[in-house]
């Protein structure tokens, strides 16, 4: 994971494994603000949103955190190597055939369909699984009639978790959230003694009728702000920053990068930075005539993304900055504590999730802080 060492890298990934343990901290106080008993858990799929899965796991076990959320069942057989103890359950369901898999990890799967939990009832025996029932996102979980026989058939299965997932939870004033939430009240009311789990980072702060028993939040955890519009509760944790690879000075009217698609209006000064498209840097972060340029953070101000991101490199303005601050090697951050993730992603049409789950491997990753 830390393959590539500071000095021969381009850019350098910071994870601040203190603040994420203080996210995860602060998500449980606020779930038990409106719920005293309500356990907080944390989604860990793709690499824990991309920021690495044992140094995440071990960080969230040493905050308190008991129950994790994986995507693929080799996932969660990556995290028992990692956490002998954790409750794990696997957000794909269960594969079919893969019941001795699941069951030689113990892995938990969150079974989506009356298939899979007869598949399980014959062979996962008296081993626990969590139920998912669709409440309207049109995803994965199973359907009402589906859910239905699998309630009849309780007996037969160790039911452990009945769960649901929210289309809009990050638009509170969404007509969807109340529907699903009544729905998911219906439906947890067939299974009134199990446990349930309904909200991700958002749900936890649309409140009363969302927290049940166990909350699932994973881009809080990571820095991002789960309610988008207002000030976001949450400590950075991930910080992206590139090398200043060469300056040069290009004349006025001269282009840079392919397609020459940034002309320069005066004569400019233009960094260089070690990081492109391969690297989980959007390619719409490019300048373009048809909006606001995307800005970068460096020397104490921000200042604008010029030409095309190509695959190992792109370019910024540092005209008005001093040019000692802006010497080969200098930082650049993309984003982090001076420029947030979920502005970075704004700036390219899309979210932090996307972001920090595309980053990649060509960076120095530095993990710092977090107490064990
Ligand atoms: C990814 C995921 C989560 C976590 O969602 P965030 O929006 O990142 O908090 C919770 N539940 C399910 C089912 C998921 O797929």
């Amino acid at each position: 994971m830390n393959a590539i060492p500071e000095a021969l890298s381009s850019a350098i990934v910071t994870i601040d494994l203190a603040a994420l343990q203080s996210n995860w901290k602060a998500l449980a106080a606020q779930a038990r603000a409106h719920s005293p008993a309500t356990e907080t858990g944390a989604a860990i799929k793709g690499e824990a949103y991309g920021l690495g899965m044992e140094a995440v796991a071990k960080a969230l076990w040493s905050a308190g955190c008991r129950s994790f959320f994986v995507a693929r069942p080799f996932e969660g057989a990556q995290l028992r190597a990692i956490l002998p103890e954790a409750l794990i359950f696997v957000l794909d369901g269960l594969y079919a055939g893969q019941a001795d898999y699941y069951l030689s990890h113990a892995l938990i799967p969150a079974l989506i369909s009356l298939d899979e939990a007869r598949e399980w009832a014959a062979n996962g025996k008296s081993k626990p699984c969590a139920v998912h029932v669709d409440t309207g996102i049109n995803r994965m979980g199973m359907r009402a009639d589906e859910y239905a026989d699998v309630v009849a058939m309780k007996d037969q299965l160790h039911i452990d978790l009945v769960m649901s997932h929210l289309a809009c939870s990050d638009e509170p004033s969404h007509p969807l959230n109340a529907k699903q939430r009544d729905l998911f009240a219906k439906y947890r009311a067939m299974l009134p003694d199990i446990p349930a789990s309904f909200a991700n980072s958002s749900g936890i702060y649309l409140g009363d009728g969302y927290l049940y028993d166990l909350v699932r939040p994973g881009v809080a955890l990571y820095g991002g702000n789960p309610s988008p519009g207002q000030p976001n509760p949450m400590k950075t944790v991930v910080t992206l920053q590139l090398k200043i690879m060469q300056t040069k000075i290009v004349k006025q009217g001269d282009t840079i990068g392919y397609s020459a698609t940034w002309t320069a209006p005066r004569d400019s000064r233009i960094a260089l930075l070690g990081a492109g498209y391969r690297d989980g840097i959007p390619r719409k972060l490019s300048w373009s005539t048809d909006k606001p340029a995307a800005q970068v953070f460096v020397a104490g101000r921000r200042v604008d993304i010029v030409g095309r991101v190509s695959m190992d490199m792109m370019a910024i303005d540092v005209t008005d900055l001093p040019e000692a601050e802006t010497a080969r090697g200098t930082l650049v951050e993309i984003f982090g504590p001076n420029l947030p993730v979920d502005e970075a992603a704004a700036y390219a049409g899309t979210i932090s999730y996307e972001l920090l789950t595309h980053l990649g491997n060509r960076y120095h990753r530095r993990y710092i802080g977090g107490e064990s």
